[in-house]
Parts: structure tokens; sequence; C-alpha cells
């Protein structure tokens, strides 16, 4: 498997491509905008969109969501259902970031901790870790020690916990409990900025000492 990130909205949202090189397939991780842009990479790397992946239910990781299923018509897997709130409240979220109105969507399946999730000929573990969002999952690709975080973990950094339903208490146990312990040399691409590992983190980020 290999990605690709784009990063989308006025929030530079790592909108990223997991893609299996076997069977050309991808799956779209958290689509926050700018959909043209991602359709432009999907043909030109001459891809077949198989899912579209959420990590969670802000708007500047799936606002995109419901133009890029008109054009490719494929499932929306994730968040955890207890995301089901701030997809429900698109319209809100789109005034309160001051973003142009999006259309709605309906998930087809949500995710528990431990699920997995498969695209193409490649397996993803499905970790709920939540704090920033309390329905907040991540992507783990164990065969390339690679995770997509969200808003979960940054580079130097860790999630906002001040919007509605967010814990900052359990987000630290998501990141200890469920992050880290995926270990050291674990690559991962957050939902905004630079990537980093897990052992990087663990040894530098002052937000979880
Ligand atoms: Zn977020
Ligand atoms: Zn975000």
């Amino acid at each position: 498997m290999h990605y690709r990130i784009i990063p989308v909205t006025a929030f530079s949202q790592n909108c990223t491509l997991f893609i299996c090189e076997e069977s050309n397939k991808v799956a779209v991780i958290d689509p926050g905008g700018d959909v043209s842009q991602v359709i432009e990479l999907i043909d030109e790397l001459g891809l077949s969109v198989e899912k579209i992946l959420l990590t969670h239910g802000h708007l500047d990781h799936v606002g995109g969501t419901a133009e890029l299923i008109e054009r490719y018509q494929v499932p929306i897997e994730g968040p955890h259902i207890a995301d089901k709130f701030w997809i429900d409240a698109l319209d809100q979220q789109c005034q309160m970031f001051g973003f142009s109105p999006v259309n709605g969507f309906s998930v087809n399946r949500w995710l528990e901790h431990n699920d997995t999730v498969t695209f193409g000929e490649q397996v993803l573990q499905v970790l709920h870790c939540p704090g920033h969002t309390p329905g907040h999952v991540v992507f783990y690709h164990e065969p390339s020690k690679l995770v997509q975080v969200g808003d979960v973990l940054f580079n130097g950094s860790i999630g906002r916990t001040d919007f509605p339903q967010g814990n900052h208490q359990h987000l630290l146990d998501s990141i200890k409990q469920c992050l880290l312990p995926l270990g050291d040399d674990v690559e991962f691409i957050p939902g905004h900025g630079p990537m980093s590992t897990l052992g990087h983190e663990r040894k530098t980020n002052s937000h979880i000492t």
C-alpha cells in the first residue's frame, strides 16, 4: 500500500489516499473539501475509488463527502456513531466555520473499536480514539506501519478538546492506551500539518508527557 496526501480547505486538512498497488483501488480518507483537486489526482494516478473513510465528523474532514459520492457512488465507512451529531449538524458547522453550505450524506457503516476496513487487497485496523470528538476513529495499516490519526495527535501537538463533547482526559487515554502501543516506529499522518512517528511524539511531545 502507498499513500498520497492532499491538503484541502482553508484548514489545510490532510485528505489522504490509501492506495492498494496490487489492485489500483483507493480509499479516500477525510475528503473535507476541494473535491476537484482530489478527483484530479485520482484520475491522474488512474485509480478506482472503492470507499470513503471518515475519522470524525468535523466539517474540514467530511465536507466534500457528498460531492465525492455523487461522482463515485461508493460506501462511506466511519466514524464511530458517537460522532453522528456532528455529521447531522453540517449546516451549523458551515456557518460556524464560514464555509459555503455543503450537502449532507448518510454513513453506510459506523465503526467500532477493533473493526477492520478493507479496500482492494488491503486491511485496515480501526481504533476508536475519543477525546477530540467522541466518535473519532483512526485507520492503521499494520503491514506498512502507517496510521491515519485525524485530529487525535499532531507533530508536536494534540487535538483540541474545547468543542462540544470534547474531553481532554479521553484524548490523552486514546493517545497513550491506543496509539502509542502500536510502536515507536509507526509513522502517522495527522489531520493537519507534517507527518511524524509515534516514537518521536512519545519522546518529545510535551502535551502527552
Ligand atoms: Zn477535528
Ligand atoms: Zn481537523
